[in-house]
């Protein structure tokens, strides 16, 4: 849902009868593209009706990276101080979970919070990139939930358990191309009930830099997501729930919540 500017474009994954497929938002439609569109696409022609299409996760990263604390309100409700330079961490692939797709509560984690991040889709390969190159390499931006088992994300000291079982990286709906990711609102609400509220103009470490950053370490490669950190207001999410997400120009990224099944 683009707010502003026809320039905005919108693309998507879809389940395709052949497999899943990329595909641009084009009023009610979907246009079918060649490939992903940040390996340079083409439309193939086909048009899907938009109502008749189920998106799936919207890339398919190499690797997740996240960043923790770079809001200060975030910080100071998670009685931490704000980092001096960006505190990295990953989560799997096999932590993505699309639209719609249940958010499953693993047996005895104790409690687990929802975190609405804007994250950050990379277009080319980046290594040791500039401020400008690490810019001109975002393709577009998404929504991610960085579902967080904070219990264990206290006990083990680092965060690969807390923040990685399966289902724990619900990410879409789509990605937005277009926009400003350091000037969006972002939201989160349980059950209709609102959570978090804010602002990626309140973000630490802005995204270019941190893009930049992260490049400095891996070689970040096109297709994959870099998550940009919550604002204040995380909490605990129980089997019943559905949480809903909010991105500025990118729109609604809802999960139910379920408890893991009985072995
Ligand atoms: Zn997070």
């Amino acid at each position: 849902m683009p707010s502003s500017s026809s320039s905005i474009e919108w693309y998507a994954r879809l389940a395709g009868d052949s497999g899943p497929v990329f595909a641009r938002r084009d009023g009610d439609g979907f246009r079918i593209l060649s490939g992903a569109p940040w390996d340079g696409a083409r439309e193939t022609g086909v048009i899907v009706e938009a109502r008749a299409a189920r998106l799936l996760v919207p890339a398919r990263p190499s690797k997740i990276v996240c960043v923790g604390r770079n809001y200060a309100a975030h910080a100071a409700e998670m009685a931490a101080g704000v980092p001096e330079e960006p505190i990295l961490f990953l989560k799997p692939p096999s932590s993505l979970v699309a639209p719609g797709d249940p958010i499953v509560i693993p047996r005895g984690v104790g409690r687990v919070d929802h975190e609405v991040e804007m994250a950050l889709v990379v277009g080319r390969r980046l290594h040791r990139a500039s401020l400008d190159e690490a810019r001109q390499g975002i393709f577009g931006v998404t929504c991610v939930n960085d579902v967080s088992a904070r219990i264990l994300q206290k006990k083990d000291g680092q965060w690969t358990r807390a923040k990685g079982f399966d289902t724990f990286c619900p990410l879409g709906p789509g990605i937005a191309r277009g926009l400003d990711p350091d000037n969006l609102g972002l939201a989160a609400s349980v059950n209709g009930a609102e959570r978090q509220r804010g602002h990626t103009r309140d973000l630490l470490v802005k995204s270019a830099a941190l893009v930049a950053f992260v490049s400095r370490v891996m070689t970040l490669e096109p297709g994959d997501v870099i998550s940009t950190g919550t604002p204040e207001g995380v909490g605990p999410l129980e089997p019943g729930d559905v949480v809903s997400l909010e991105l500025e120009g990118v729109g609604t990224l809802e999960n139910p919540v379920r408890a893991e099944p009985e072995a």
